[in-house]
């Protein structure tokens, strides 16, 4: 069985402890490899491999077009093994294959466009600015801010990873990742390929391990610089707590409980197409999922019954069963959480319309059928809290403003959508919904040059796009004065 190692300082290495849990194939429940399980010492040498990679200069003196030509071989090598890191996720994760080649399609992009934007900065690395006063020429520079620690999930095991990976490396810090025990494969990969590209030692590690045994150990660590945290609210709490007693930068991409809003004047079967895949692409273990949507009274009878029966004929097995849509959930602690709350749901009066069970036949993997509840209290678990699942919770609405209240009442505000066929109706409910990111017209569909991320619960700051790359900056003012000229204010103008 494979053996997973981590990387440090430029080698692959078993952890000091020798300690492995084993990788499970949540269509098979059947363990596959063996992951290092890197603690404390691990994390220590990482973080002091990245200190010392990124205060030598090796990566952060380097031009920007310099760090591209190498950020560019990443996305090749990605590209070259699409196929395989796209196999390994779906052993790992579980999800459909084609959702798969995305995320790996996807994190080769990431790489290509940060590329783009590094090179970019070499043309104008210092910003000049009018003081107002000739005798100052000052200017603003932009400099990589040192060592990253990345925290990352297991729904998307790389693409959260390069999520941070690709601005970070573009931006010229140095950075210590550490993913989800629960998918850890594919980053070991993107390990290999970044040795190949040539990136020096020290400038990216990868400490595999679990939340308590190396994540706290990295958030703690005093040589970081910032914690760049994609998880739960519970854990970010943690890390931002580590991240207080140290003052460093925090950015945290937390949960989510997004409305959908759909009008009557939509055509019912594209609301029924990005209802499905707002909440059953990637088995609903998806941040941004339009998890609870909130259907005009008149259209709400037609969309359940629509919505019903499309639900139903969603092909379910392991992902890599040619034409499944909905794979097995990560992991026996997920599929527990997520059934706890399909029995906390029906105990609430909602109503349940399909699904909360294991389908037919599939009397192995942590197999769920995709749930539909109607008719949900809106102060109930199942309405305010995010479940990371296949469940989705539909109500109906009266009026524009009642739809706009109750899609905003909620401790999240990671994304939101609305649907209709007039146009300034979406602008107005897009304006108005509480979010980092809104959908019109559809759910989901995520860009590179986009920025990602979300307002109170869901989190602070922004990854992806321009604002993903500027988080890895810090900002310094440089003032000159004109040493011809005197000051004058100690000594007088003449001394
Ligand atoms: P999690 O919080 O359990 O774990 C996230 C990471 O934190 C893992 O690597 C874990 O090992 C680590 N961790 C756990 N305890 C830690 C500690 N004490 N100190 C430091 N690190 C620790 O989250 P999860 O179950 O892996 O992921 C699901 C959550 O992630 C959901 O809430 C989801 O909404 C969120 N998510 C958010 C986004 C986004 O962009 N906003 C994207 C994907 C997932």
């Amino acid at each position: 069985m494979h053996k997973t190692r981590l990387y440090i300082a430029g080698a692959f290495v078993a952890p000091q402890a020798q300690g492995y849990f084993p990788a499970i194939d949540p269509a098979t429940e059947a363990p596959f490899a063996e992951v290092a399980a890197g603690q404390a010492a691990d994390i220590d040498r990482a973080v002091r491999a990245a200190r010392e990679a990124f205060d030598t200069g090796i990566w952060s003196e380097l031009s920007g077009t310099s760090r591209a030509a190498m950020l560019r071989l990443v996305a090749q090598g990605l590209r070259a093994r699409l196929a395989e890191i796209a196999a390994l996720e779906v052993r790992d994760n579980g999800k459909p294959l084609p959702e798969a080649e995305w995320d790996v399609g996807d994190a080769a992009f990431a790489f290509d466009y940060y590329a783009d934007l590094a090179e970019a900065r070499d043309s104008d690395p210092e910003e000049p600015v009018d003081v107002g006063d000739a005798r100052f020429a000052a200017t603003i520079r932009r400099e990589p801010l040192g060592v990253v620690a990345a925290i990352t999930p297991w729904n998307f095991p790389l693409l959260m990873a390069v999520w941070k990976v690709a601005p970070a490396l573009a931006a010229g810090c140095t950075i210590v990742l550490k993913p989800s025990e629960l998918c850890s494969l594919s980053c070991e990969v993107l390990a290999q390929i970044i040795h190949a590209a040539g990136i020096p030692p020290g400038v990216f590690n990868l400490v595999t391990g679990t939340g308590p045994e190396a994540g706290q150990p990295l958030a703690d660590h005093p040589l970081i610089d910032k914690v760049a945290f994609t998880g739960s609210v519970a854990t970010g709490r943690k890390v931002m707590m580590a991240a207080a007693a140290g003052i460093r930068t925090v950015a945290l991409e937390l949960g989510g409980k997004s409305p959908f809003v759909i009008f009557a004047d939509c055509d019912l079967d594209k609301a029924v197409e990005w209802i499905l895949f707002g909440i059953f692409w990637n088995k609903g273990e998806v941040c941004s999922a339009t998890s609870r949507v909130l259907v005009e009274r008149s259209l709400y009878p037609a969309l359940l019954a629509r919505l019903q029966q499309a639900t139903e004929a969603i092909p379910i097995g392991a992902g890599s069963m040619p034409g499944v849509k909905l794979g097995p959930i990560v992991s026996q602690g997920q599929y527990d959480k997520i059934c706890a709350a399909i029995a906390a749901g029906k105990a609430s009066g909602a109503r349940l319309v399909t699904g909360g069970d294991r389908p037919e036949g599939l009397t192995r993997g942590y197999f769920l059928r995709p749930t539909i509840f109607a008719d949900v209290p809106t102060d109930s678990a199942l309405w305010r809290e995010e479940i990371f699942g296949p469940v989705v919770c539909v109500n109906p609405f009266d009026t524009e403003a009642e739809a706009v209240a109750e899609a905003n009442d909620s401790a999240y505000g990671l994304a939101g959508a609305v649907m209709s066929d007039d146009l300034q109706r979406c602008e107005r409910v897009a304006r108005k919904l509480r979010a980092g990111i809104i959908w019109v017209n559809c759910s989901q569909p995520t860009f590179t040059q986009l920025p990602w991320g979300g307002v109170k619960a869901s989190g602070i700051g922004r990854e992806l796009g321009r604002a993903g790359f500027e988080a890895y900056f810090e900002t310094k003012q440089i003032t000159r004065f004109d040493s011809r000229q005197t000051w004058g204010w100690y000594l007088g103008r003449d001394a």
